[in-house]
């Protein structure tokens, strides 16, 4: 955003807050009005920055798996050492959807960006009686109050979780007008994978599918915003822009105990968190930085042990970033809360003599997580690789990913049929109740400094942003107003006709037209032309679509300043530059 835009907004931003302290909307909101001891905690000053920080998938059991693993790997003596995260805790979340007990990343996160329980993959867009309404974010909020924004991950950028706090969409697969609106969002910094839907030149990780088909080149398009787009750790580590992409895989990146290994240009969690903090906080009005840790979920999915134990502990390094940081600066609130558990993956006795009658007392950490700490690979991909493979193959290969060199013929065989997963989850004692979300409760941690009250208790997953905005002073409904007009509703007002140009399917334009001007819109954008001159908005064009590709001329949101630099140009009779 230009710089003046940003003063006047946090300008009028302020005065909006003082208003409403007089008419005391910000009173207290159970689950989160007092601390552990029971006192309350009078709120004196504001947060200045949010870092909000996303575990993908992790339950309690997982944190209590990842623990153990953590504290033995470091010197095999359990009991001495915690995870960062642990310092933090201060309760529960629950993470049911609006339609049942389990939900998707999409309705989870939407919860924690909007303030709304949505629908099953809607992202970032509520389904009420009028149709599907997008509703304004917290990392939105942020920009719009002139604080600087950013989203790191390890999936795709286009995942349900960064889509929810950067788009609105009535299905999360509707990846490219996701990643327009992440494009033209006005985000200072978006750090993951997903080159493969920027250009119709990059190609998916199989290097052979092009995703994109319509001869658009979003990078060159981040490049003229003045975006530093960088594509490795080297770049990242190096640069010194306050406007950054990085994309570090042409989708997912690499299980973060597998990436030294595999891809070793790819920077880890820990070292984007930093950047982006490092990169952020250069502004003096704030900042609201999301990071998720992206393959937890994935390894929950997978029941794949060794996956889901270190990529929550390369999560946790990047909490620890969140919290050195938040820690110095003194004006900084860090929530950390998963969207959902996934997996169910717990430490029990199958697969370690429960069936022959031995009893759980006899189970010994060297029987169960020390083995785990052994681990250098992800059981699913290695897995992958040795299905189908001869019994030296697969003996070599596990005594050198995994330590065990006593295989059984059974194991070998199970080995054999793409199985390994299931013979180390047997060897370290932890089983699995799906391969899907399951509805336990999920850790809430919260770090605020002095002077700012902590979310604490037994909280619903909207809460948290209810939370965010009551220390931040920043407010999702009046955002959701700007940003978010209905355009049949309330051009028809001023008697223009509003239309759509869907030939180009992900690429829709919409036109609006009065007394012989014609306002081009580019959908998913913040660009327009108005009788073919460049105009920019403060905000997206939206366009709601259940299927992608069918558009509905009453599903259109514009922002405001759509509204407000029509009826001006209209009246003028042409594009009026704004006084400085
Ligand atoms: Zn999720």
């Amino acid at each position: 955003m230009l710089k003046y835009k940003k003063r006047i907004a946090v300008l009028v931003c302020t005065a909006l807050i003082a208003v409403q302290f007089s008419e005391g909307l910000f009173q207290q909101i159970s689950g989160f009005s007092s601390t552990a001891n029971g006192q309350e905690v009078k709120q004196v000053k504001k947060a200045k920055n949010v870092i909000m920080m996303i575990p993908d998938g992790t339950s309690v059991e997982s944190v209590t798996l990842a623990r153990l693993y953590h504290d033995l790997k470091k010197d095999n003596v359990p009991g001495n050492d915690n995870l960062n995260m642990d310092s933090i805790l201060t309760g529960l979340v629950k993470t049911y959807w609006q339609d049942g007990p389990i939900t998707d990343s999409a309705p989870g996160a939407t919860a924690y960006s909007t303030g709304f329980k949505s629908e099953d993959k809607h992202v970032g867009t509520l389904s009420t009686k009028d149709g599907n309404i997008p509703k304004a974010t917290l990392l939105e909020a942020a920009r719009e109050s002139g604080k600087s924004t950013g989203m790191v991950v390890t999936c795709e950028a286009t995942h349900a979780t960064p889509a929810d706090y950067a788009s609105h969409a009535a299905n999360r697969s509707q990846y490219n007008s996701i990643m327009k609106q992440m494009v033209y969002g006005d985000f200072d910094v978006v750090l993951g994978g997903g080159d493969r839907l920027l250009s119709s030149e990059s190609l998916s990780a199989d290097g052979k599918t092009q995703y994109r088909k319509d001869g658009i080149d979003l990078r060159k398009e981040l490049k003229n915003m003045g975006y530093n787009y960088i594509t490795n750790k080297n770049e990242l580590i190096s640069t010194k822009s306050s406007k950054l992409w990085g994309m570090f895989a042409p989708q997912a990146m690499s299980p973060d105990i597998d990436r030294e290994r595999l891809t070793p240009e790819q920077p880890t969690l820990e070292e984007m968190t930093n950047k982006a903090i490092d990169t952020l906080s250069k502004d003096k009005d704030g900042f609201f930085l999301m990071v998720e840790g992206s393959q937890i979920d994935w390894a929950g999915h997978d029941n794949d042990s060794t996956q889901i134990v270190s990529e929550i502990e390369a999560y946790d390094k990047a909490v620890k970033s969140a919290l050195d940081f938040a820690k110095k600066d003194g004006n900084t609130v860090v929530v950390s809360a998963s969207d959902h558990s996934t997996g169910g993956g717990t430490l029990g006795m199958v697969g370690l003599g429960e069936d022959i009658g031995k009893s759980y007392s006899s189970v010994t950490f060297e029987d169960t997580v020390t083995k785990l700490t052994k681990a250098k690979a992800s059981s699913g991909l290695i897995g992958d690789d040795l299905k189908g493979k001869d019994k030296n193959t697969i003996k070599i290969a596990v005594k050198k990913y995994f330590s065990f060199n006593d295989l059984t013929k059974e194991e070998i065989i199970e080995i054999q049929a793409g199985n390994l997963k299931s013979v180390i989850n047997k060897r370290v004692g932890i089983a699995w109740t799906s391969n899907n979300h399951t509805a336990g409760d999920v850790g809430l941690y919260c770090y605020a400094p002095a002077g700012i009250e902590k979310l604490t208790g037994l909280v619903d997953n909207t809460d948290v942003p209810k939370y965010l905005e009551k220390v931040t002073g920043l407010n999702l409904a009046q955002n959701t107003n700007k940003l978010f007009k209905n355009a049949k509703t309330e051009l028809k007002k001023s008697g223009a006709i509003v239309s759509i140009d869907a030939s180009d399917v992900d690429n829709p334009i919409v036109n609006i037209s009065k007394a012989g001007h014609t306002l081009k819109l580019n959908g998913f954008t913040d660009k327009g032309q108005f009788d073919g001159a460049n105009i920019e908005f403060d905000g997206v064009t939206v366009l709601i679509t259940t299927d992608g590709k069918t558009y509905n001329e009453k599903d259109i949101y514009i922002p405001n300043d759509v509204i407000t630099k029509f009826k001006k140009y209209v009246k003028a009779g042409k594009v009026v530059k704004p006084s400085l």
